[in-house]
């Protein structure tokens, strides 16, 4: 044996291989795409983590899923760029810092906006990126050299241009309406940043008297204490009901003014009295209905949720001093008890409705009325809705079709301002003197028109509303730069269906808006990372895992495979945080059983390896033709699967080839040959003309070499550092290639073959059922057994045959016979082609002792199969037993029976008497 070039470690230690692999992929600068580079480009842009983030499995899941494509479409010859990135996070950050600054018991207005925002700056600097550095760990092919942050100076020109673009052409407007508001984070919120959460609470029945005295009319709310900014009481027209009292006043209870009962064919018929309240200020329905009857619109509460008149917007006095400064929800109980007092609480039932929590603090959101700026989604939603039907580009699973073209088609506006200091403030000024209002690319000193004194609005904008330009912004628009050009539009976006409404559709409008074209042809929604009590792991439940946790325990390799291998198209993902061990089991043994085998492989082959293009493949031994085709089956089927984003099955299919087909079956049965051909391959100095020679290379390690290097290559986009530092060992291979920008495999057409694939399977079950036979006769496992073949077809007399070494080696044989006189004492099996094998006991076994077992076993099936054939004829049990008992019962008794007849079998054949 010649000796090995190198000595892998028995044992794989991910802790050594990994960080020098990643830091020499950096240091090649693979990761990097080119501008100017001849191959198509493939892009991706990562779902820009927020700044203040830290990594969590959901992200793992999400990112590794990028990582395998675009290093699938690297190794495909792709120009692949992958692009990182981070969000400014506009509420998430403001508020981690306002907590930080809480702790120095001050509030952001005790610090003022310039030295706040100076302070999140600050706290971006320290921690900022840390998500981007713990991508790298988990193996994150990205293109570092390409990372951008939204609040970045260029992209803020970017965002900028949006808006004055947007602006100019009119879609963006000042909306004096309801909306979401959050008294904690003391902002508006888009209608998707205000979650919708299946609350229990109650609704309250309210009597309001007629001003006449001539009774009452009863309205229920699940927020009485909205009732003090009450201005009518509506009723469909057309309900019978409401009829009598149209026109008529009510006197609002606790507030004690009168307001009028009006007709509105937006009230639902028919539902509970027919009669709702009218709060104007503080619901989005009864605004419209305050606009259409021209009512009052007073605020009863102030910003941060107390009850309070906000001063100068004529609330006038509907806010009684004792409820004055209370908290929204303390003032309910107070309202109801009052109501109690005063006969007019008629009934309060437990209601379960949809109560809207603020996404960022979860705090419920108080609708309110207030002034915002809002972009018209219309105009931008119709391109993209049409181009998606015509099939421009594919969100898939399919199964987000239904919900995205709904909300594409009733898309509402958008509000984009925020009450917050970080983030992008809105460009708008207004001239102090002459009001003239614009919005402008860089700041004005004075106003266009007058030369008079200007403002810009404090607000600042939603930050989605930076990162619905994240496809081409990143790429220097609105320059025209070369990265613009050439990766712009994408290819694949991965994204969790969270984010399909805040950011996708917004990227999608906002392409075909500012760019005329999609920003992806492909939306892959993943599922979500579960527990196994199927809850989303979150830092409030605590069951979340730590993907760096499971990287320092089993290493990067082992976290991506099971994450991997763990999610089928677009499902979720369940791991267990309470067992890591069990959880990542799959991952680690998996990159174990590699490195082994990998191991074997490597000590086996020569330092020269034969190329298998030179190689009459026809002449092979079927083990070696057969490999060859699975391996073809192999690519084909891998490919297909990484293409159609079914990543588990081709990680599935390349741990079948690698771990069942290569390592159990390949390499077992060319384990001699491997032997006898050592030491070719090589080269030998002629002792006489000290001349060097080259012995031909064995084919069999041709073979081997060209199935481990394809399936490393294969299963490199999921397992990338154990794949490259094998494959870096591999023959014949100099010290600068890498793997991880190595060419897909492409299947061979000379190297499929079907024959093969149809035979070698014939000697596996020759020998497995031999192997069976032993098991079941409880044969030593040093009795090598004489063993006759009666194949059914001359194909499988030529496969047996022609591995008929194989077979007697891995079964264990003295002698493999044809055909020959079946005689004496033995068991036999049959394949599944028809094929007959038997193996000669007598003398091998003990068959005294073996059928007296038997034998004692025959009996104490029989005895059980008497006592269920008792059960199942009893009427009493078979009638009252649930159906299923009755049926598994019968179902035992089948087996049994089968069972009972092996036995029987088995007896005959060694002839017990
Ligand atoms: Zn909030
Ligand atoms: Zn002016």
């Amino acid at each position: 044996m010649p000796q090995p070039k190198f000595e892998l470690s028995p044992q794989y230690d991910p802790h050594h291989v990994e960080p020098p692999l990643y830091r020499r992929w950096l240091d090649r600068g693979v990761f990097t795409a080119r501008a100017d580079s001849s191959r198509e480009p493939y892009v991706i842009v990562m779902p820009p983590p927020n700044i203040t983030a830290i990594l969590h499995t959901g992200q793992g899941l999400n990112n590794v899923i990028q990582d395998v494509l675009i290093r699938f479409e690297r190794m495909r010859g792709r120009e692949a760029l992958w692009l990182p990135g981070t969000d400014h996070a506009g509420i998430a950050t403001q508020n981690v810092v306002e907590r930080l600054v809480a702790k120095e018991g001050k509030t952001r207005f005790d610090l003022g906006r310039e030295q706040f925002v100076e302070r999140v700056w600050a706290f971006v600097r320290e921690t900022g990126n840390t998500i981007l550095e713990q991508l790298k760990v988990i193996g994150c092919s990205c293109d570092w050299s390409r990372t951008r942050f939204t609040l970045d100076e260029a992209y803020s020109r970017a965002v900028r241009e949006a808006f004055v673009r947007l602006w100019d052409e009119k879609l963006i407007y000042r909306g004096h309406r309801v909306i979401h508001w959050c008294p904690h984070c003391l902002t508006a919120l888009s209608d998707e940043e205000a979650e919708s959460v299946e609350t229990s609470g109650n609704l309250y029945h309210i009597r309001y008297p007629l001003a006449d005295g001539t009774g009452f009319i009863t309205v229920a709310t699940t927020r009485p204490e909205t009732m003090l900014g009450d201005t009518a009481v509506a009723v469909h027209p057309d309900d019978p009901r409401g009829r009598p009292y149209l026109g008529k006043k009510v006197r609002l209870p606790i507030v004690g003014i009168e307001i009028p009962v009006i007709g509105d064919e937006s009230v639902i018929r028919d539902f509970g009295t027919g009669f709702v309240k009218v709060t104007p200020a503080h619901d989005a329905n009864d605004f419209e209905i305050g606009v259409r009857h021209k009512l009052d619109m007073p605020l009863i509460m102030r910003e941060d949720g107390t009850m309070g008149e906000e001063p100068g917007k004529g609330a006038g006095g509907r806010v009684p001093a004792p409820l004055r400064g209370l908290d929204r929800f303390e003032a309910r109980k107070q309202i109801v008890q009052m109501l109690k007092a005063q006969g007019l609480l008629e009934k309060v039932e437990p209601h379960q409705h949809a109560v809207r929590h603020c996404y960022r603090c979860d705090t419920v959101v108080e609708p309110r009325l207030s002034d915002q700026w809002f972009v018209k989604m219309q105009p931008l939603a119709e391109p993209v809705l049409a181009d998606y039907r015509r099939g421009a580009f594919r969100i898939i699973p399919e199964r987000w079709r239904a919900t995205f073209e709904n909300w594409m088609e009733h898309i509402r506006d958008w509000n984009i301002s925020r009450q917050l200091w970080w983030g992008h403030r809105i460009p708008v000024f207004t001239c102090v003197k002459c009001k003239h209002q614009w919005a402008d690319r860089t700041d004005p000193t004075s106003c266009l028109k007058c030369g008079g004194p200007v403002e810009q609005d404090p607000d600042v904008l939603d930050t989605w509303f930076s990162s619905w330009l994240w496809p081409f912004a990143t790429f220097g628009w609105p320059e025209a730069t070369p990265d613009l050009a050439r990766f712009y539009p994408g290819h694949t976006l991965v994204t969790a269906p969270e984010i399909l409404f805040f950011w996708v559709a917004r990227m999608l409008m906002s392409g075909y808006h500012f760019m005329h074209a999609p920003p992806f042809a492909m939306v892959y929604l993943h599922g979500t990372v579960r527990d196994t009590l199927h809850r989303k792991m979150s830092k409030s439940l605590g069951n979340g895992i730590d993907p760096l946790d499971v990287v320092r325990l089993y290493g990067a390799d082992a976290l991506r495979w099971t994450l991997v291998a763990g999610s089928s198209l677009g499902a979720d993902v369940i791991l267990d945080p309470g067992d890591l061990d069990t959880t990542f089991a799959p991952g680690r043994n998996f990159a174990n059983k590699l490195w082994n085998i990998g191991r074997f492989i490597l000590a086996q082959l020569p330092e020269r390896v034969q190329p298998l293009a030179g190689l009459d493949v026809t002449a092979l031994p079927l083990a070696d033709r057969w490999i060859l085709s699975r391996a073809q089956a192999t690519i084909r089927e891998a490919t297909t699967s990484f293409e159609q984003f079914r990543l588990d099955e081709g990680a599935k299919r390349c741990f079948d080839f690698v771990w069942k087909e290569l390592a159990d079956w390949y390499v077992e049965a060319v384990k001699p040959r491997l032997a006898a051909d050592a030491g070719a391959g090589t080269s030998l100095r002629d002792k006489k003309t000290q001349s060097l020679r080259e012995v031909p290379a064995p084919v069999s390690a041709a073979v081997l070499a060209y199935c481990f290097d394809t399936v490393l290559r294969l299963l490199h986009p999921v397992v990338p550092f154990i794949t490259e530092e094998l494959w870096q060992k591999l023959p014949g291979r100099r010290p600068e290639e890498l793997l991880i920008v190595a060419a897909w495999p492409e299947p061979q057409a000379a190297l499929a073959n079907p024959e093969a694939d149809q035979q070698f399977p014939l000697v596996q079950e020759t020998i497995s059922s031999i192997r069976m036979l032993r098991a079941e006769y409880r044969v030593p496992p040093k009795v090598r057994l004489q063993a006759a073949v009666r194949p059914k077809s001359d194909r499988a007399r030529q496969a047996l045959a022609g591995e008929r070494d194989t077979i007697v080696r891995l079964a264990q044989l003295s002698e493999l016979a044809f055909d020959g006189a079946r005689a004496g004492v033995g068991a036999h099996a049959v394949l599944a082609d028809g094929s007959d094998v038997f193996v000669a006991l007598e003398g091998e076994i003990d068959v005294q002792q073996e059928c007296r077992r038997l034998s004692g076993e025959l009996t104490r099936l029989d005895q059980q199969l008497s006592a269920l054939g008792t059960k199942l004829t009893n009427q009493n049990f078979v009638a009252r037993a649930p159906a299923e008992v009755v049926a598994r019962e019968r179902e035992k008794e089948r087996a049994w029976r089968d069972q009972r007849q092996a036995l029987a079998d088995k007896l005959k054949s060694l002839g017990c008497s």
